[in-house]
């Protein structure tokens, strides 16, 4: 780990507080106060979500922030798996006790028994809530590890056939590629083991992205609930039950983006999150003009008349705040532009602008995306040597990307070969086709698998 990552990871929070994107004095720990320029970021991920899911057919619902007892219940390996971290209501207004949700399953299943005969087959909804899970003090960190999870935009489904809920994964698995490219996070796609699946699903598959000091976190992820949920609450498609998906992105995503694309003193927002793309500095003779050419380009885009030159782009507030471009005017009917993800003033003709603009936002949203993703994929390590994946779990950083065959036994093998502190993410999901010899049993079939070091 670079030492500037590691300071960038040391003062992540207290940037956040700088930005005027969340303060996290609130008296009461794992919950955040999102400040004035957070609340814009967190509206244009969830605007980039909600459009997402609206393009894939999905409707946009939304259930109470309270689930009766009597329904958290009804699914019992998956209340025990989440008991640890719900917070319970014991009613004084003799109502029945409830939980806040953690997640919602149980309220959509309870629901789905009447939308299935009101509404047919398929149902595929959407909603933008907060969930609270009570985790750890210790592991505690503004928008990575909160209590109170806001943003969270989750996604659940009601299929007929095992067949329609394998499409509907695909699906899921592209719609979140999609919308993590846009915030330009890098990510690895796997299929957690079997032991830490989602409590009741058949398999979950999840988004892992690492932090600036190496950890690893996961960003986005999508369940197959098999007719677990159906059963459970007695739902019933014909003579059997029905089938469910279920996914979520949760805040965590946008501290994810921050803390990637920010230098040490200043975020860096991609143009398609930016809530104002551009910065117009200045005034002189063509300032009026080239303020014109902005509205043209329909881009929104903001006036900073605190800074004179644009050579002194650096002390402007919106330059810490991370948008991703600045222009100015000169005398000679020139605009001078300072990017982001370039060093240095670059000019073109004002008549050029208007048509440049948009290709300049793409070229910036193209090139943080390269940049991150470089990073990350120098942070993956392969490893055929199981004296290696010891090693790597024990002092490693990022993911080591290692083959292992289908053998219960080899998991368990590489399983006891790391050290706690290490977590086994998966198979790829994203390198189906690549196969190699198992770290274990050196059988040719094995598959990739990440191993990576849990935030
Ligand atoms: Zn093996």
């Amino acid at each position: 780990m670079s030492v500037e990552n590691r300071e960038k990871w040391k003062n992540y929070e207290q940037l956040l507080l700088r930005c005027d994107v969340v303060d996290q004095r609130y008296p009461l720990p794992g919950f955040v106060v999102w400040l004035p320029w957070g609340v814009k970021i967190k509206q244009r991920v969830v605007q980039l979500a909600r459009s997402v899911f609206e393009k894939a057919d999905y409707l946009e619902v939304q259930l109470p922030l309270l689930i009766p007892l009597s329904i958290y219940e009804i699914q019992p390996d998956h209340y025990a798996g989440l008991e640890k971290y719900t917070y319970f209501i014991d009613s004084q207004h003799d109502d029945e006790p409830a939980v806040i949700r953690t997640t919602s399953e149980t309220p959509f299943t309870s629901m789905f028994r009447n939308w299935i005969v009101e509404r047919g087959l398929p149902l595929r909804f959407f909603q933008h809530v907060s969930v609270y899970r009570h985790e750890k003090e210790t592991k505690l960190i503004s928008l990575i590890r909160s209590r109170e999870i806001e943003p969270f935009v989750e996604s659940y489904t009601a299929l007929a056939s095992d067949e329609e809920t394998e499409v509907q994964i695909a699906t899921e698995v592209d719609i979140y590629k999609s919308i993590l490219r846009r915030m330009s996070i890098p990510f690895v796609v796997s299929r957690r083991p079997k032991y830490d699946t989602f409590p009741e699903a058949q398999y979950s598959v999840t988004f892992d992205t690492i932090l600036p000091a190496g950890h690893v976190s996961q960003v986005a992820s999508v369940h197959h609930l098999g007719q677990s949920f159906g059963t459970g609450f007695d739902v019933r498609v014909g003579t059997g039950f029905v089938y469910q998906t279920s996914t979520g992105i949760s805040g965590r995503s946008i501290g994810c983006m921050l803390l990637l694309q920010a230098s040490q003193s200043a975020l860096v927002l991609p143009p398609s999150i930016a809530p104002y793309k551009v910065v117009l500095i200045g005034q002189n003779r063509s300032h009026e003009r080239l303020k014109c050419l902005l509205e043209q380009t329909k881009q929104n885009y903001l006036e900073d008349m605190s800074i004179r030159k644009i050579e002194n782009v650096e002390f402007s507030d919106w330059y810490k705040k991370g948008i991703p471009l600045f222009v100015q005017a000169d005398e000679k009917d020139n605009v001078k532009i300072i990017s982001r993800i370039s060093t240095g003033i670059s000019t073109l003709a004002i008549a050029d602008f208007a048509q440049i603009l948009p290709k300049l936002l793409e070229k910036i949203q193209v090139d943080l995306e390269k940049r991150v993703w470089h990073v990350f994929l120098d942070a993956i390590v392969d490893i055929v040597d199981i004296g290696d994946a010891k090693m790597f779990s024990k002092d490693g950083t990022g993911i080591a990307r290692v083959f292992l065959c289908q053998k219960e036994r080899c998991l368990s093998v590489l399983r006891q070969n790391v050290e706690p502190r290490a977590a086994i993410l998966g198979r790829a999901e994203d390198e189906p086709e690549r196969i190699g010899a198992c770290i274990v049993c050196h059988n040719k079939e094995g598959n990739i698998f990440y191993i990576g070091i849990p935030s």
